[in-house]
């Protein structure tokens, strides 16, 4: 059975070193050591590799085809005079690779998004020129979340272009992350992980979502479609008391909050191989708005696809899981 795994990461060395150049000047001396704590990381991993190194551990994992993104410090993150240009160059580098590799990668597109219209302009050069087949955001912008009316342009452009929306956790806004994660009895290297990829930035996401249909973008935009990882970040399992405590009443949503969200929101694992995640989010969804992800290279483990060869859903779901609902999706 073939297998399209949608949620795999790259991060291009040249673009790392403008990104560090410009972001050290801004932030705070805490986000700054995190930011260069990912050296290491970029210079020993597989991360930065769009050749014969990811196509060996695809081949050995049994993928198919992967659907890159950019990883950690996305350019995305940087003022849009800096953005613009370098998140140009990260497509470039990207869609360089998926020439030489068309039947192994596809792409989604990173985006100034500090310059709404300009990140629409990118992505619709990403999708007609370099033939991107979506766009990926990492977390919320400047202390903005996505759904603030400032970031509609994007979404107009995706809904236009045809193209999903990734949204792909981020580090939480760092006020958010010393109130929640901080404790005098909880270790710094605890605190770190407990904000982001230990349990904050899935909540973050998860929230993120339920503000985009809250806001009532898909009355705006029917035909908008957002994916997320991690097998929806908490909200599938919490379908049954959100549309009990904000029913359509409080919404002015003309739907329950459950139904819109199964309607234009698919969910992938993200390299989260568990039974007790899968089975709740799967039932949930339903086969038709799941689809499979590594998150290479971060995850490291082997059973990418056994583990979705046996889990206790038909053959024709296994089917649509692997690979058809991506091909539908993202038009593979
Ligand atoms: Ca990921």
């Amino acid at each position: 059975m073939k297998l399209i795994t949608i949620e795999e990461h790259y991060m291009s060395k040249t673009v790392n070193e403008t990104y560090m150049r410009v972001m050290t000047q801004i932030v705070s001396p805490a986000v700054r050591a995190r930011l260069e704590g990912l050296k290491g990381f970029l210079a020993n991993s597989a991360i930065s590799d769009l050749d014969g190194v990811r196509i060996a551990a695809m081949d050995k994992q049994g993928v198919d085809m992967q659907v890159i993104s950019y990883g950690n410090n996305n350019p995305m993150d940087l003022p849009a005079d800096a953005a613009i240009p370098l998140c140009r160059q990260a497509n470039d580098e990207l869609a360089a690779a998926i020439r030489c590799h068309p039947a192994r990668f596809a792409g989604y597109a990173a985006l100034p998004v500090g310059d709404p219209k300009a990140a629409a302009d990118e992505l619709s050069r990403a999708v007609n020129e370099l033939g991107f087949v979506g766009v990926s955001l990492n977390g919320s912008y400047n202390g903005r979340f996505f759904d603030e009316p400032e970031f509609f342009p994007i979404f107009q452009q995706a809904e236009k272009l045809d193209v999903p929306v990734y949204f792909h956790p981020g580090f939480p806004n760092e006020k958010v992350a010393d109130y929640y994660y901080k404790g005098e009895n909880i270790p710094q290297e605890v605190s770190t992980v407990f904000a982001s990829y230990g349990y904050g930035w899935h909540v973050d996401a998860g929230i993120h979502m339920m503000r985009m249909i809250l806001s009532g973008i898909f009355d705006k935009l029917p035909n908008l479609k957002l994916i997320t990882g991690h097998w929806g970040e908490l909200v599938p399992y919490y379908f049954d008391r959100i549309d009990e405590m904000i029913p359509e009443a409080t919404t002015g949503l003309d739907r329950p909050f459950s139904e819109i969200y199964r309607e234009h929101v698919y969910i992938t694992p993200s390299g989260i191989a568990s039974r007790n995640s899968a089975m709740p989010a799967i039932n949930g969804m339903g086969a038709d708005h799941v689809l499979w992800s590594h998150d290479f290279p971060y995850v490291k483990r082997d059973n990418v696809r056994d583990f979705l060869m046996d889990l206790p859903i038909s053959q024709e779901e296994k089917e649509r899981v692997a690979y058809k609902n991506a091909e539908t999706l993202l038009g593979l």
